[in-house]
């Protein structure tokens, strides 16, 4: 099997898009590898094949490989399409402009709920601001999410970007380790945000809500309570310094 070959399967790349050239460098203990679109241009919205327009270089970081900091190199072509005019096709392992990988992005978001933010930007090898980038797209994407599944146990925690300057909120699914909202702020209006995308179904499923003793979320669980209160469902218990709201 040539190089090329396993990595188009180890990085999950498919058509049109495929692997041609791969490097390592041992002594800077990295990884590149070049994309190409094959094959004519496709518009990413109507899927209709149309011209190419122009191409624009990009570099995105991907996961580790071995400890090897993994890099993507591709010419992205841009399509001129009749009903979406000049857009870039469709690329399937980054979103909008982000220069890191979608797997490296969800990897960091769920290293912030279990570690500070330095500890992250030390493990993941990137900065605070690299760091500050990827919650904020994490926001967008928290955003416009819906929220399909029923989550039973739900984690609400606060991260500082920078003390006293940024914070962020996560919300996750304990039982499945997932995050699945980042709002920015610590505010009872963040947390809002979340509950608002829910369904009535799912927001009947919740049991139990795990969070910091910071006041604008106590304030919002007395909210969820009474909410709730003719349900009748909500637990109360402790584990691991974090305080679980209910009854
Ligand atoms: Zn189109």
């Amino acid at each position: 099997m040539r190089d090329t070959e396993l990595l188009r399967g180890l990085l999950r790349v498919e058509d049109p898009w495929d692997v041609t050239e791969s490097m390592l460098d041992l002594e800077r203990s990295r990884v590149d590898v070049r994309l190409e679109w094959k094959g004519p241009g496709r518009c990413p919205s109507c899927g209709r094949e149309c011209p190419k327009h122009d191409h624009r270089e990009r570099t995105w970081r991907d996961l580790d490989l071995c400890g090897d900091q993994l890099f993507f190199h591709a010419l992205v072509p841009r399509v001129d399409c009749a009903e979406h005019a000049v857009v870039t096709v469709a690329i399937p392992w980054s979103a909008g402009r982000s220069e890191f990988t979608e797997r490296f992005e969800r990897i960091t978001i769920a290293l912030i709920r279990e570690m500070s933010v330095a500890a992250v930007s030390r493990r993941m090898a990137v900065s605070w601001d690299q760091v500050d980038a990827i919650m904020m797209r994490a926001v967008e994407r928290g955003r416009t999410r819906q929220q399909p599944r029923l989550v039973r146990n739900l984690g609400i925690d606060e991260k500082a970007i920078k003390k006293g300057h940024r914070y962020f909120t996560l919300v996750a699914d304990l039982d499945a380790g997932v995050v699945l909202f980042v709002g920015h702020g610590r505010k009872r209006a963040t947390i809002d945000a979340f509950w608002a995308g829910l369904s009535r179904e799912q927001l009947a499923a919740v049991e139990g809500v795990a969070m910091d003793m910071w006041q604008p979320y106590f304030r919002f669980d007395h909210g969820l309570r009474s909410r709730r209160s003719e349900q009748d469902r909500l637990r109360s218990f402790s584990r691991d310094g974090i305080s679980y709201e209910g009854r």
